[in-house]
């Protein structure tokens, strides 16, 4: 009999990343319903102290390798390091987050394990004892269940912004055990990283995003989308015609080729909703789309419709929403 769900958090440029502790709340209902421990794993560089963090999302015990080696990650450093804790675990659930580091890492670590890998999942039940993962499959078409056969590891990787956290609970407090990792040397190194100080909020964290389409005509009206992004604290997002079009950079695109986002709002802008821009971006909770033609396919997914000229709407909105 395992003793525990395992989650492993993402600890980056001195934090953890939000959706760990998504994870770390999710892992906690799930311990619950299993009658296990709920165990955690960090590998990163300048941990310290912040390994308690998770302890206020029902962590009850953290191992931590914390190495200046584990600054960036690099799959040769991570894999082995957070292999070994996690088989300190003893789990019967690891639970990773499924950013873009946590999907290389858990498939990498499904193979040395052993262990059953369901990606991208978007909820977790236990049903007569029998745990069961959904996940979205054909770029967002349909979603599966998985189960795992008995006595197998199952290994799942968490959609971020989809599963709630927990309130946090201050006074809890985790045991944190220290692991002195062997190191590998690694073939590949991180050179340099080039951040992007624009101040922008990176679309898979934000809350509210606009984005805008092909119906946009060019990038110069884009900026009417930034304006009202800035006055709702959103980030603008784009569809691959917009990209291909050369109007936005890739790293706003949203959809199966690009980023799979879960805000509370998506306004979708002069974008007809193709099925591969609705797999990036049809689990928002909320989803307003703004469009002169009614029989544009987005207006089946959308919460709220608008059938207009995105240029007539958008500026009386804005400044609708600057009187708020
Ligand atoms: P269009 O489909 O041309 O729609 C533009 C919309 O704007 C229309 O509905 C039109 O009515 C509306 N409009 C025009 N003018 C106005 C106006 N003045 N006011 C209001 N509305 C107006 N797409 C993605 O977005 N993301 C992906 O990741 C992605 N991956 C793909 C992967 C593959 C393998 C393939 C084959 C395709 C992929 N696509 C992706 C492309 C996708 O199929 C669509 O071509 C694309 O999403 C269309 O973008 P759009 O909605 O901006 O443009």
């Amino acid at each position: 009999m395992a003793e525990s769900v395992c989650i492993v958090a993402e600890f980056r440029d001195g934090g953890f990343r939000r959706v760990s502790f998504e994870v770390a709340s999710e892992g906690r209902r799930l311990a619950d319903s299993l009658g296990l421990k709920l165990y955690g794993v960090v590998v990163g560089s300048g941990v310290g102290d912040k390994a308690q963090e998770l302890a206020k999302y029902g962590v009850e015990k953290v191992f931590v390798a914390d190495n200046p080696a584990f600054e960036h990650y690099i799959a040769e450093t991570y894999v082995p390091a957070v292999a070994e804790m996690v088989r300190q675990c003893d789990p019967a659930v690891v639970l990773l987050p499924a950013s873009m580091n946590g999907k290389d890492l858990s498939a990498r670590l499904a193979a040395r394990l052993e262990a059953g890998l369901a990606q991208d999942c978007v909820e977790i039940a236990v049903q007569d004892g029998k745990l069961r993962a959904k996940r979205p499959l054909f770029g967002g078409k349909c979603l599966g269940w998985y189960e795992w056969s008995d006595g197998e590891v199952a290994m799942i990787s968490c959609r971020p912004k989809v599963m709630s956290c927990l309130e946090p609970d201050d006074s809890k407090q985790a045991e944190v055990v220290n692991v002195d990792v062997e190191i590998p040397d690694a073939r590949s190194r991180v050179v340099s990283v080039d951040l992007d100080t624009s101040g922008k909020i990176e679309l898979t964290e934000a809350d509210i995003i606009v984005s805008g389409g092909r119906g946009m005509k060019g990038p110069e009206n884009f900026a009417m989308l930034e304006e009202l992004a800035s006055l709702l604290g959103a980030a603008v997002g784009a569809s691959r015609a917009a990209v291909d079009a050369g109007w936005r950079p890739h790293s706003d695109q949203v959809g199966q080729t690009g980023k799979v986002v879960t805000p509370s709002l998506y306004i979708a802008v002069g974008i007809s909703g193709a099925i591969q821009h609705l797999a990036g971006m049809g689990s928002s909770k909320y989803i307003v789309a703004v469009n002169k033609d009614p029989d544009a396919p987005i207006f089946s997914k959308a919460d709220y419709g608008v059938v207009e000229d995105l240029f007539k709407f958008i500026p009386v909105f804005t400044e609708e929403v600057r009187k708020l």
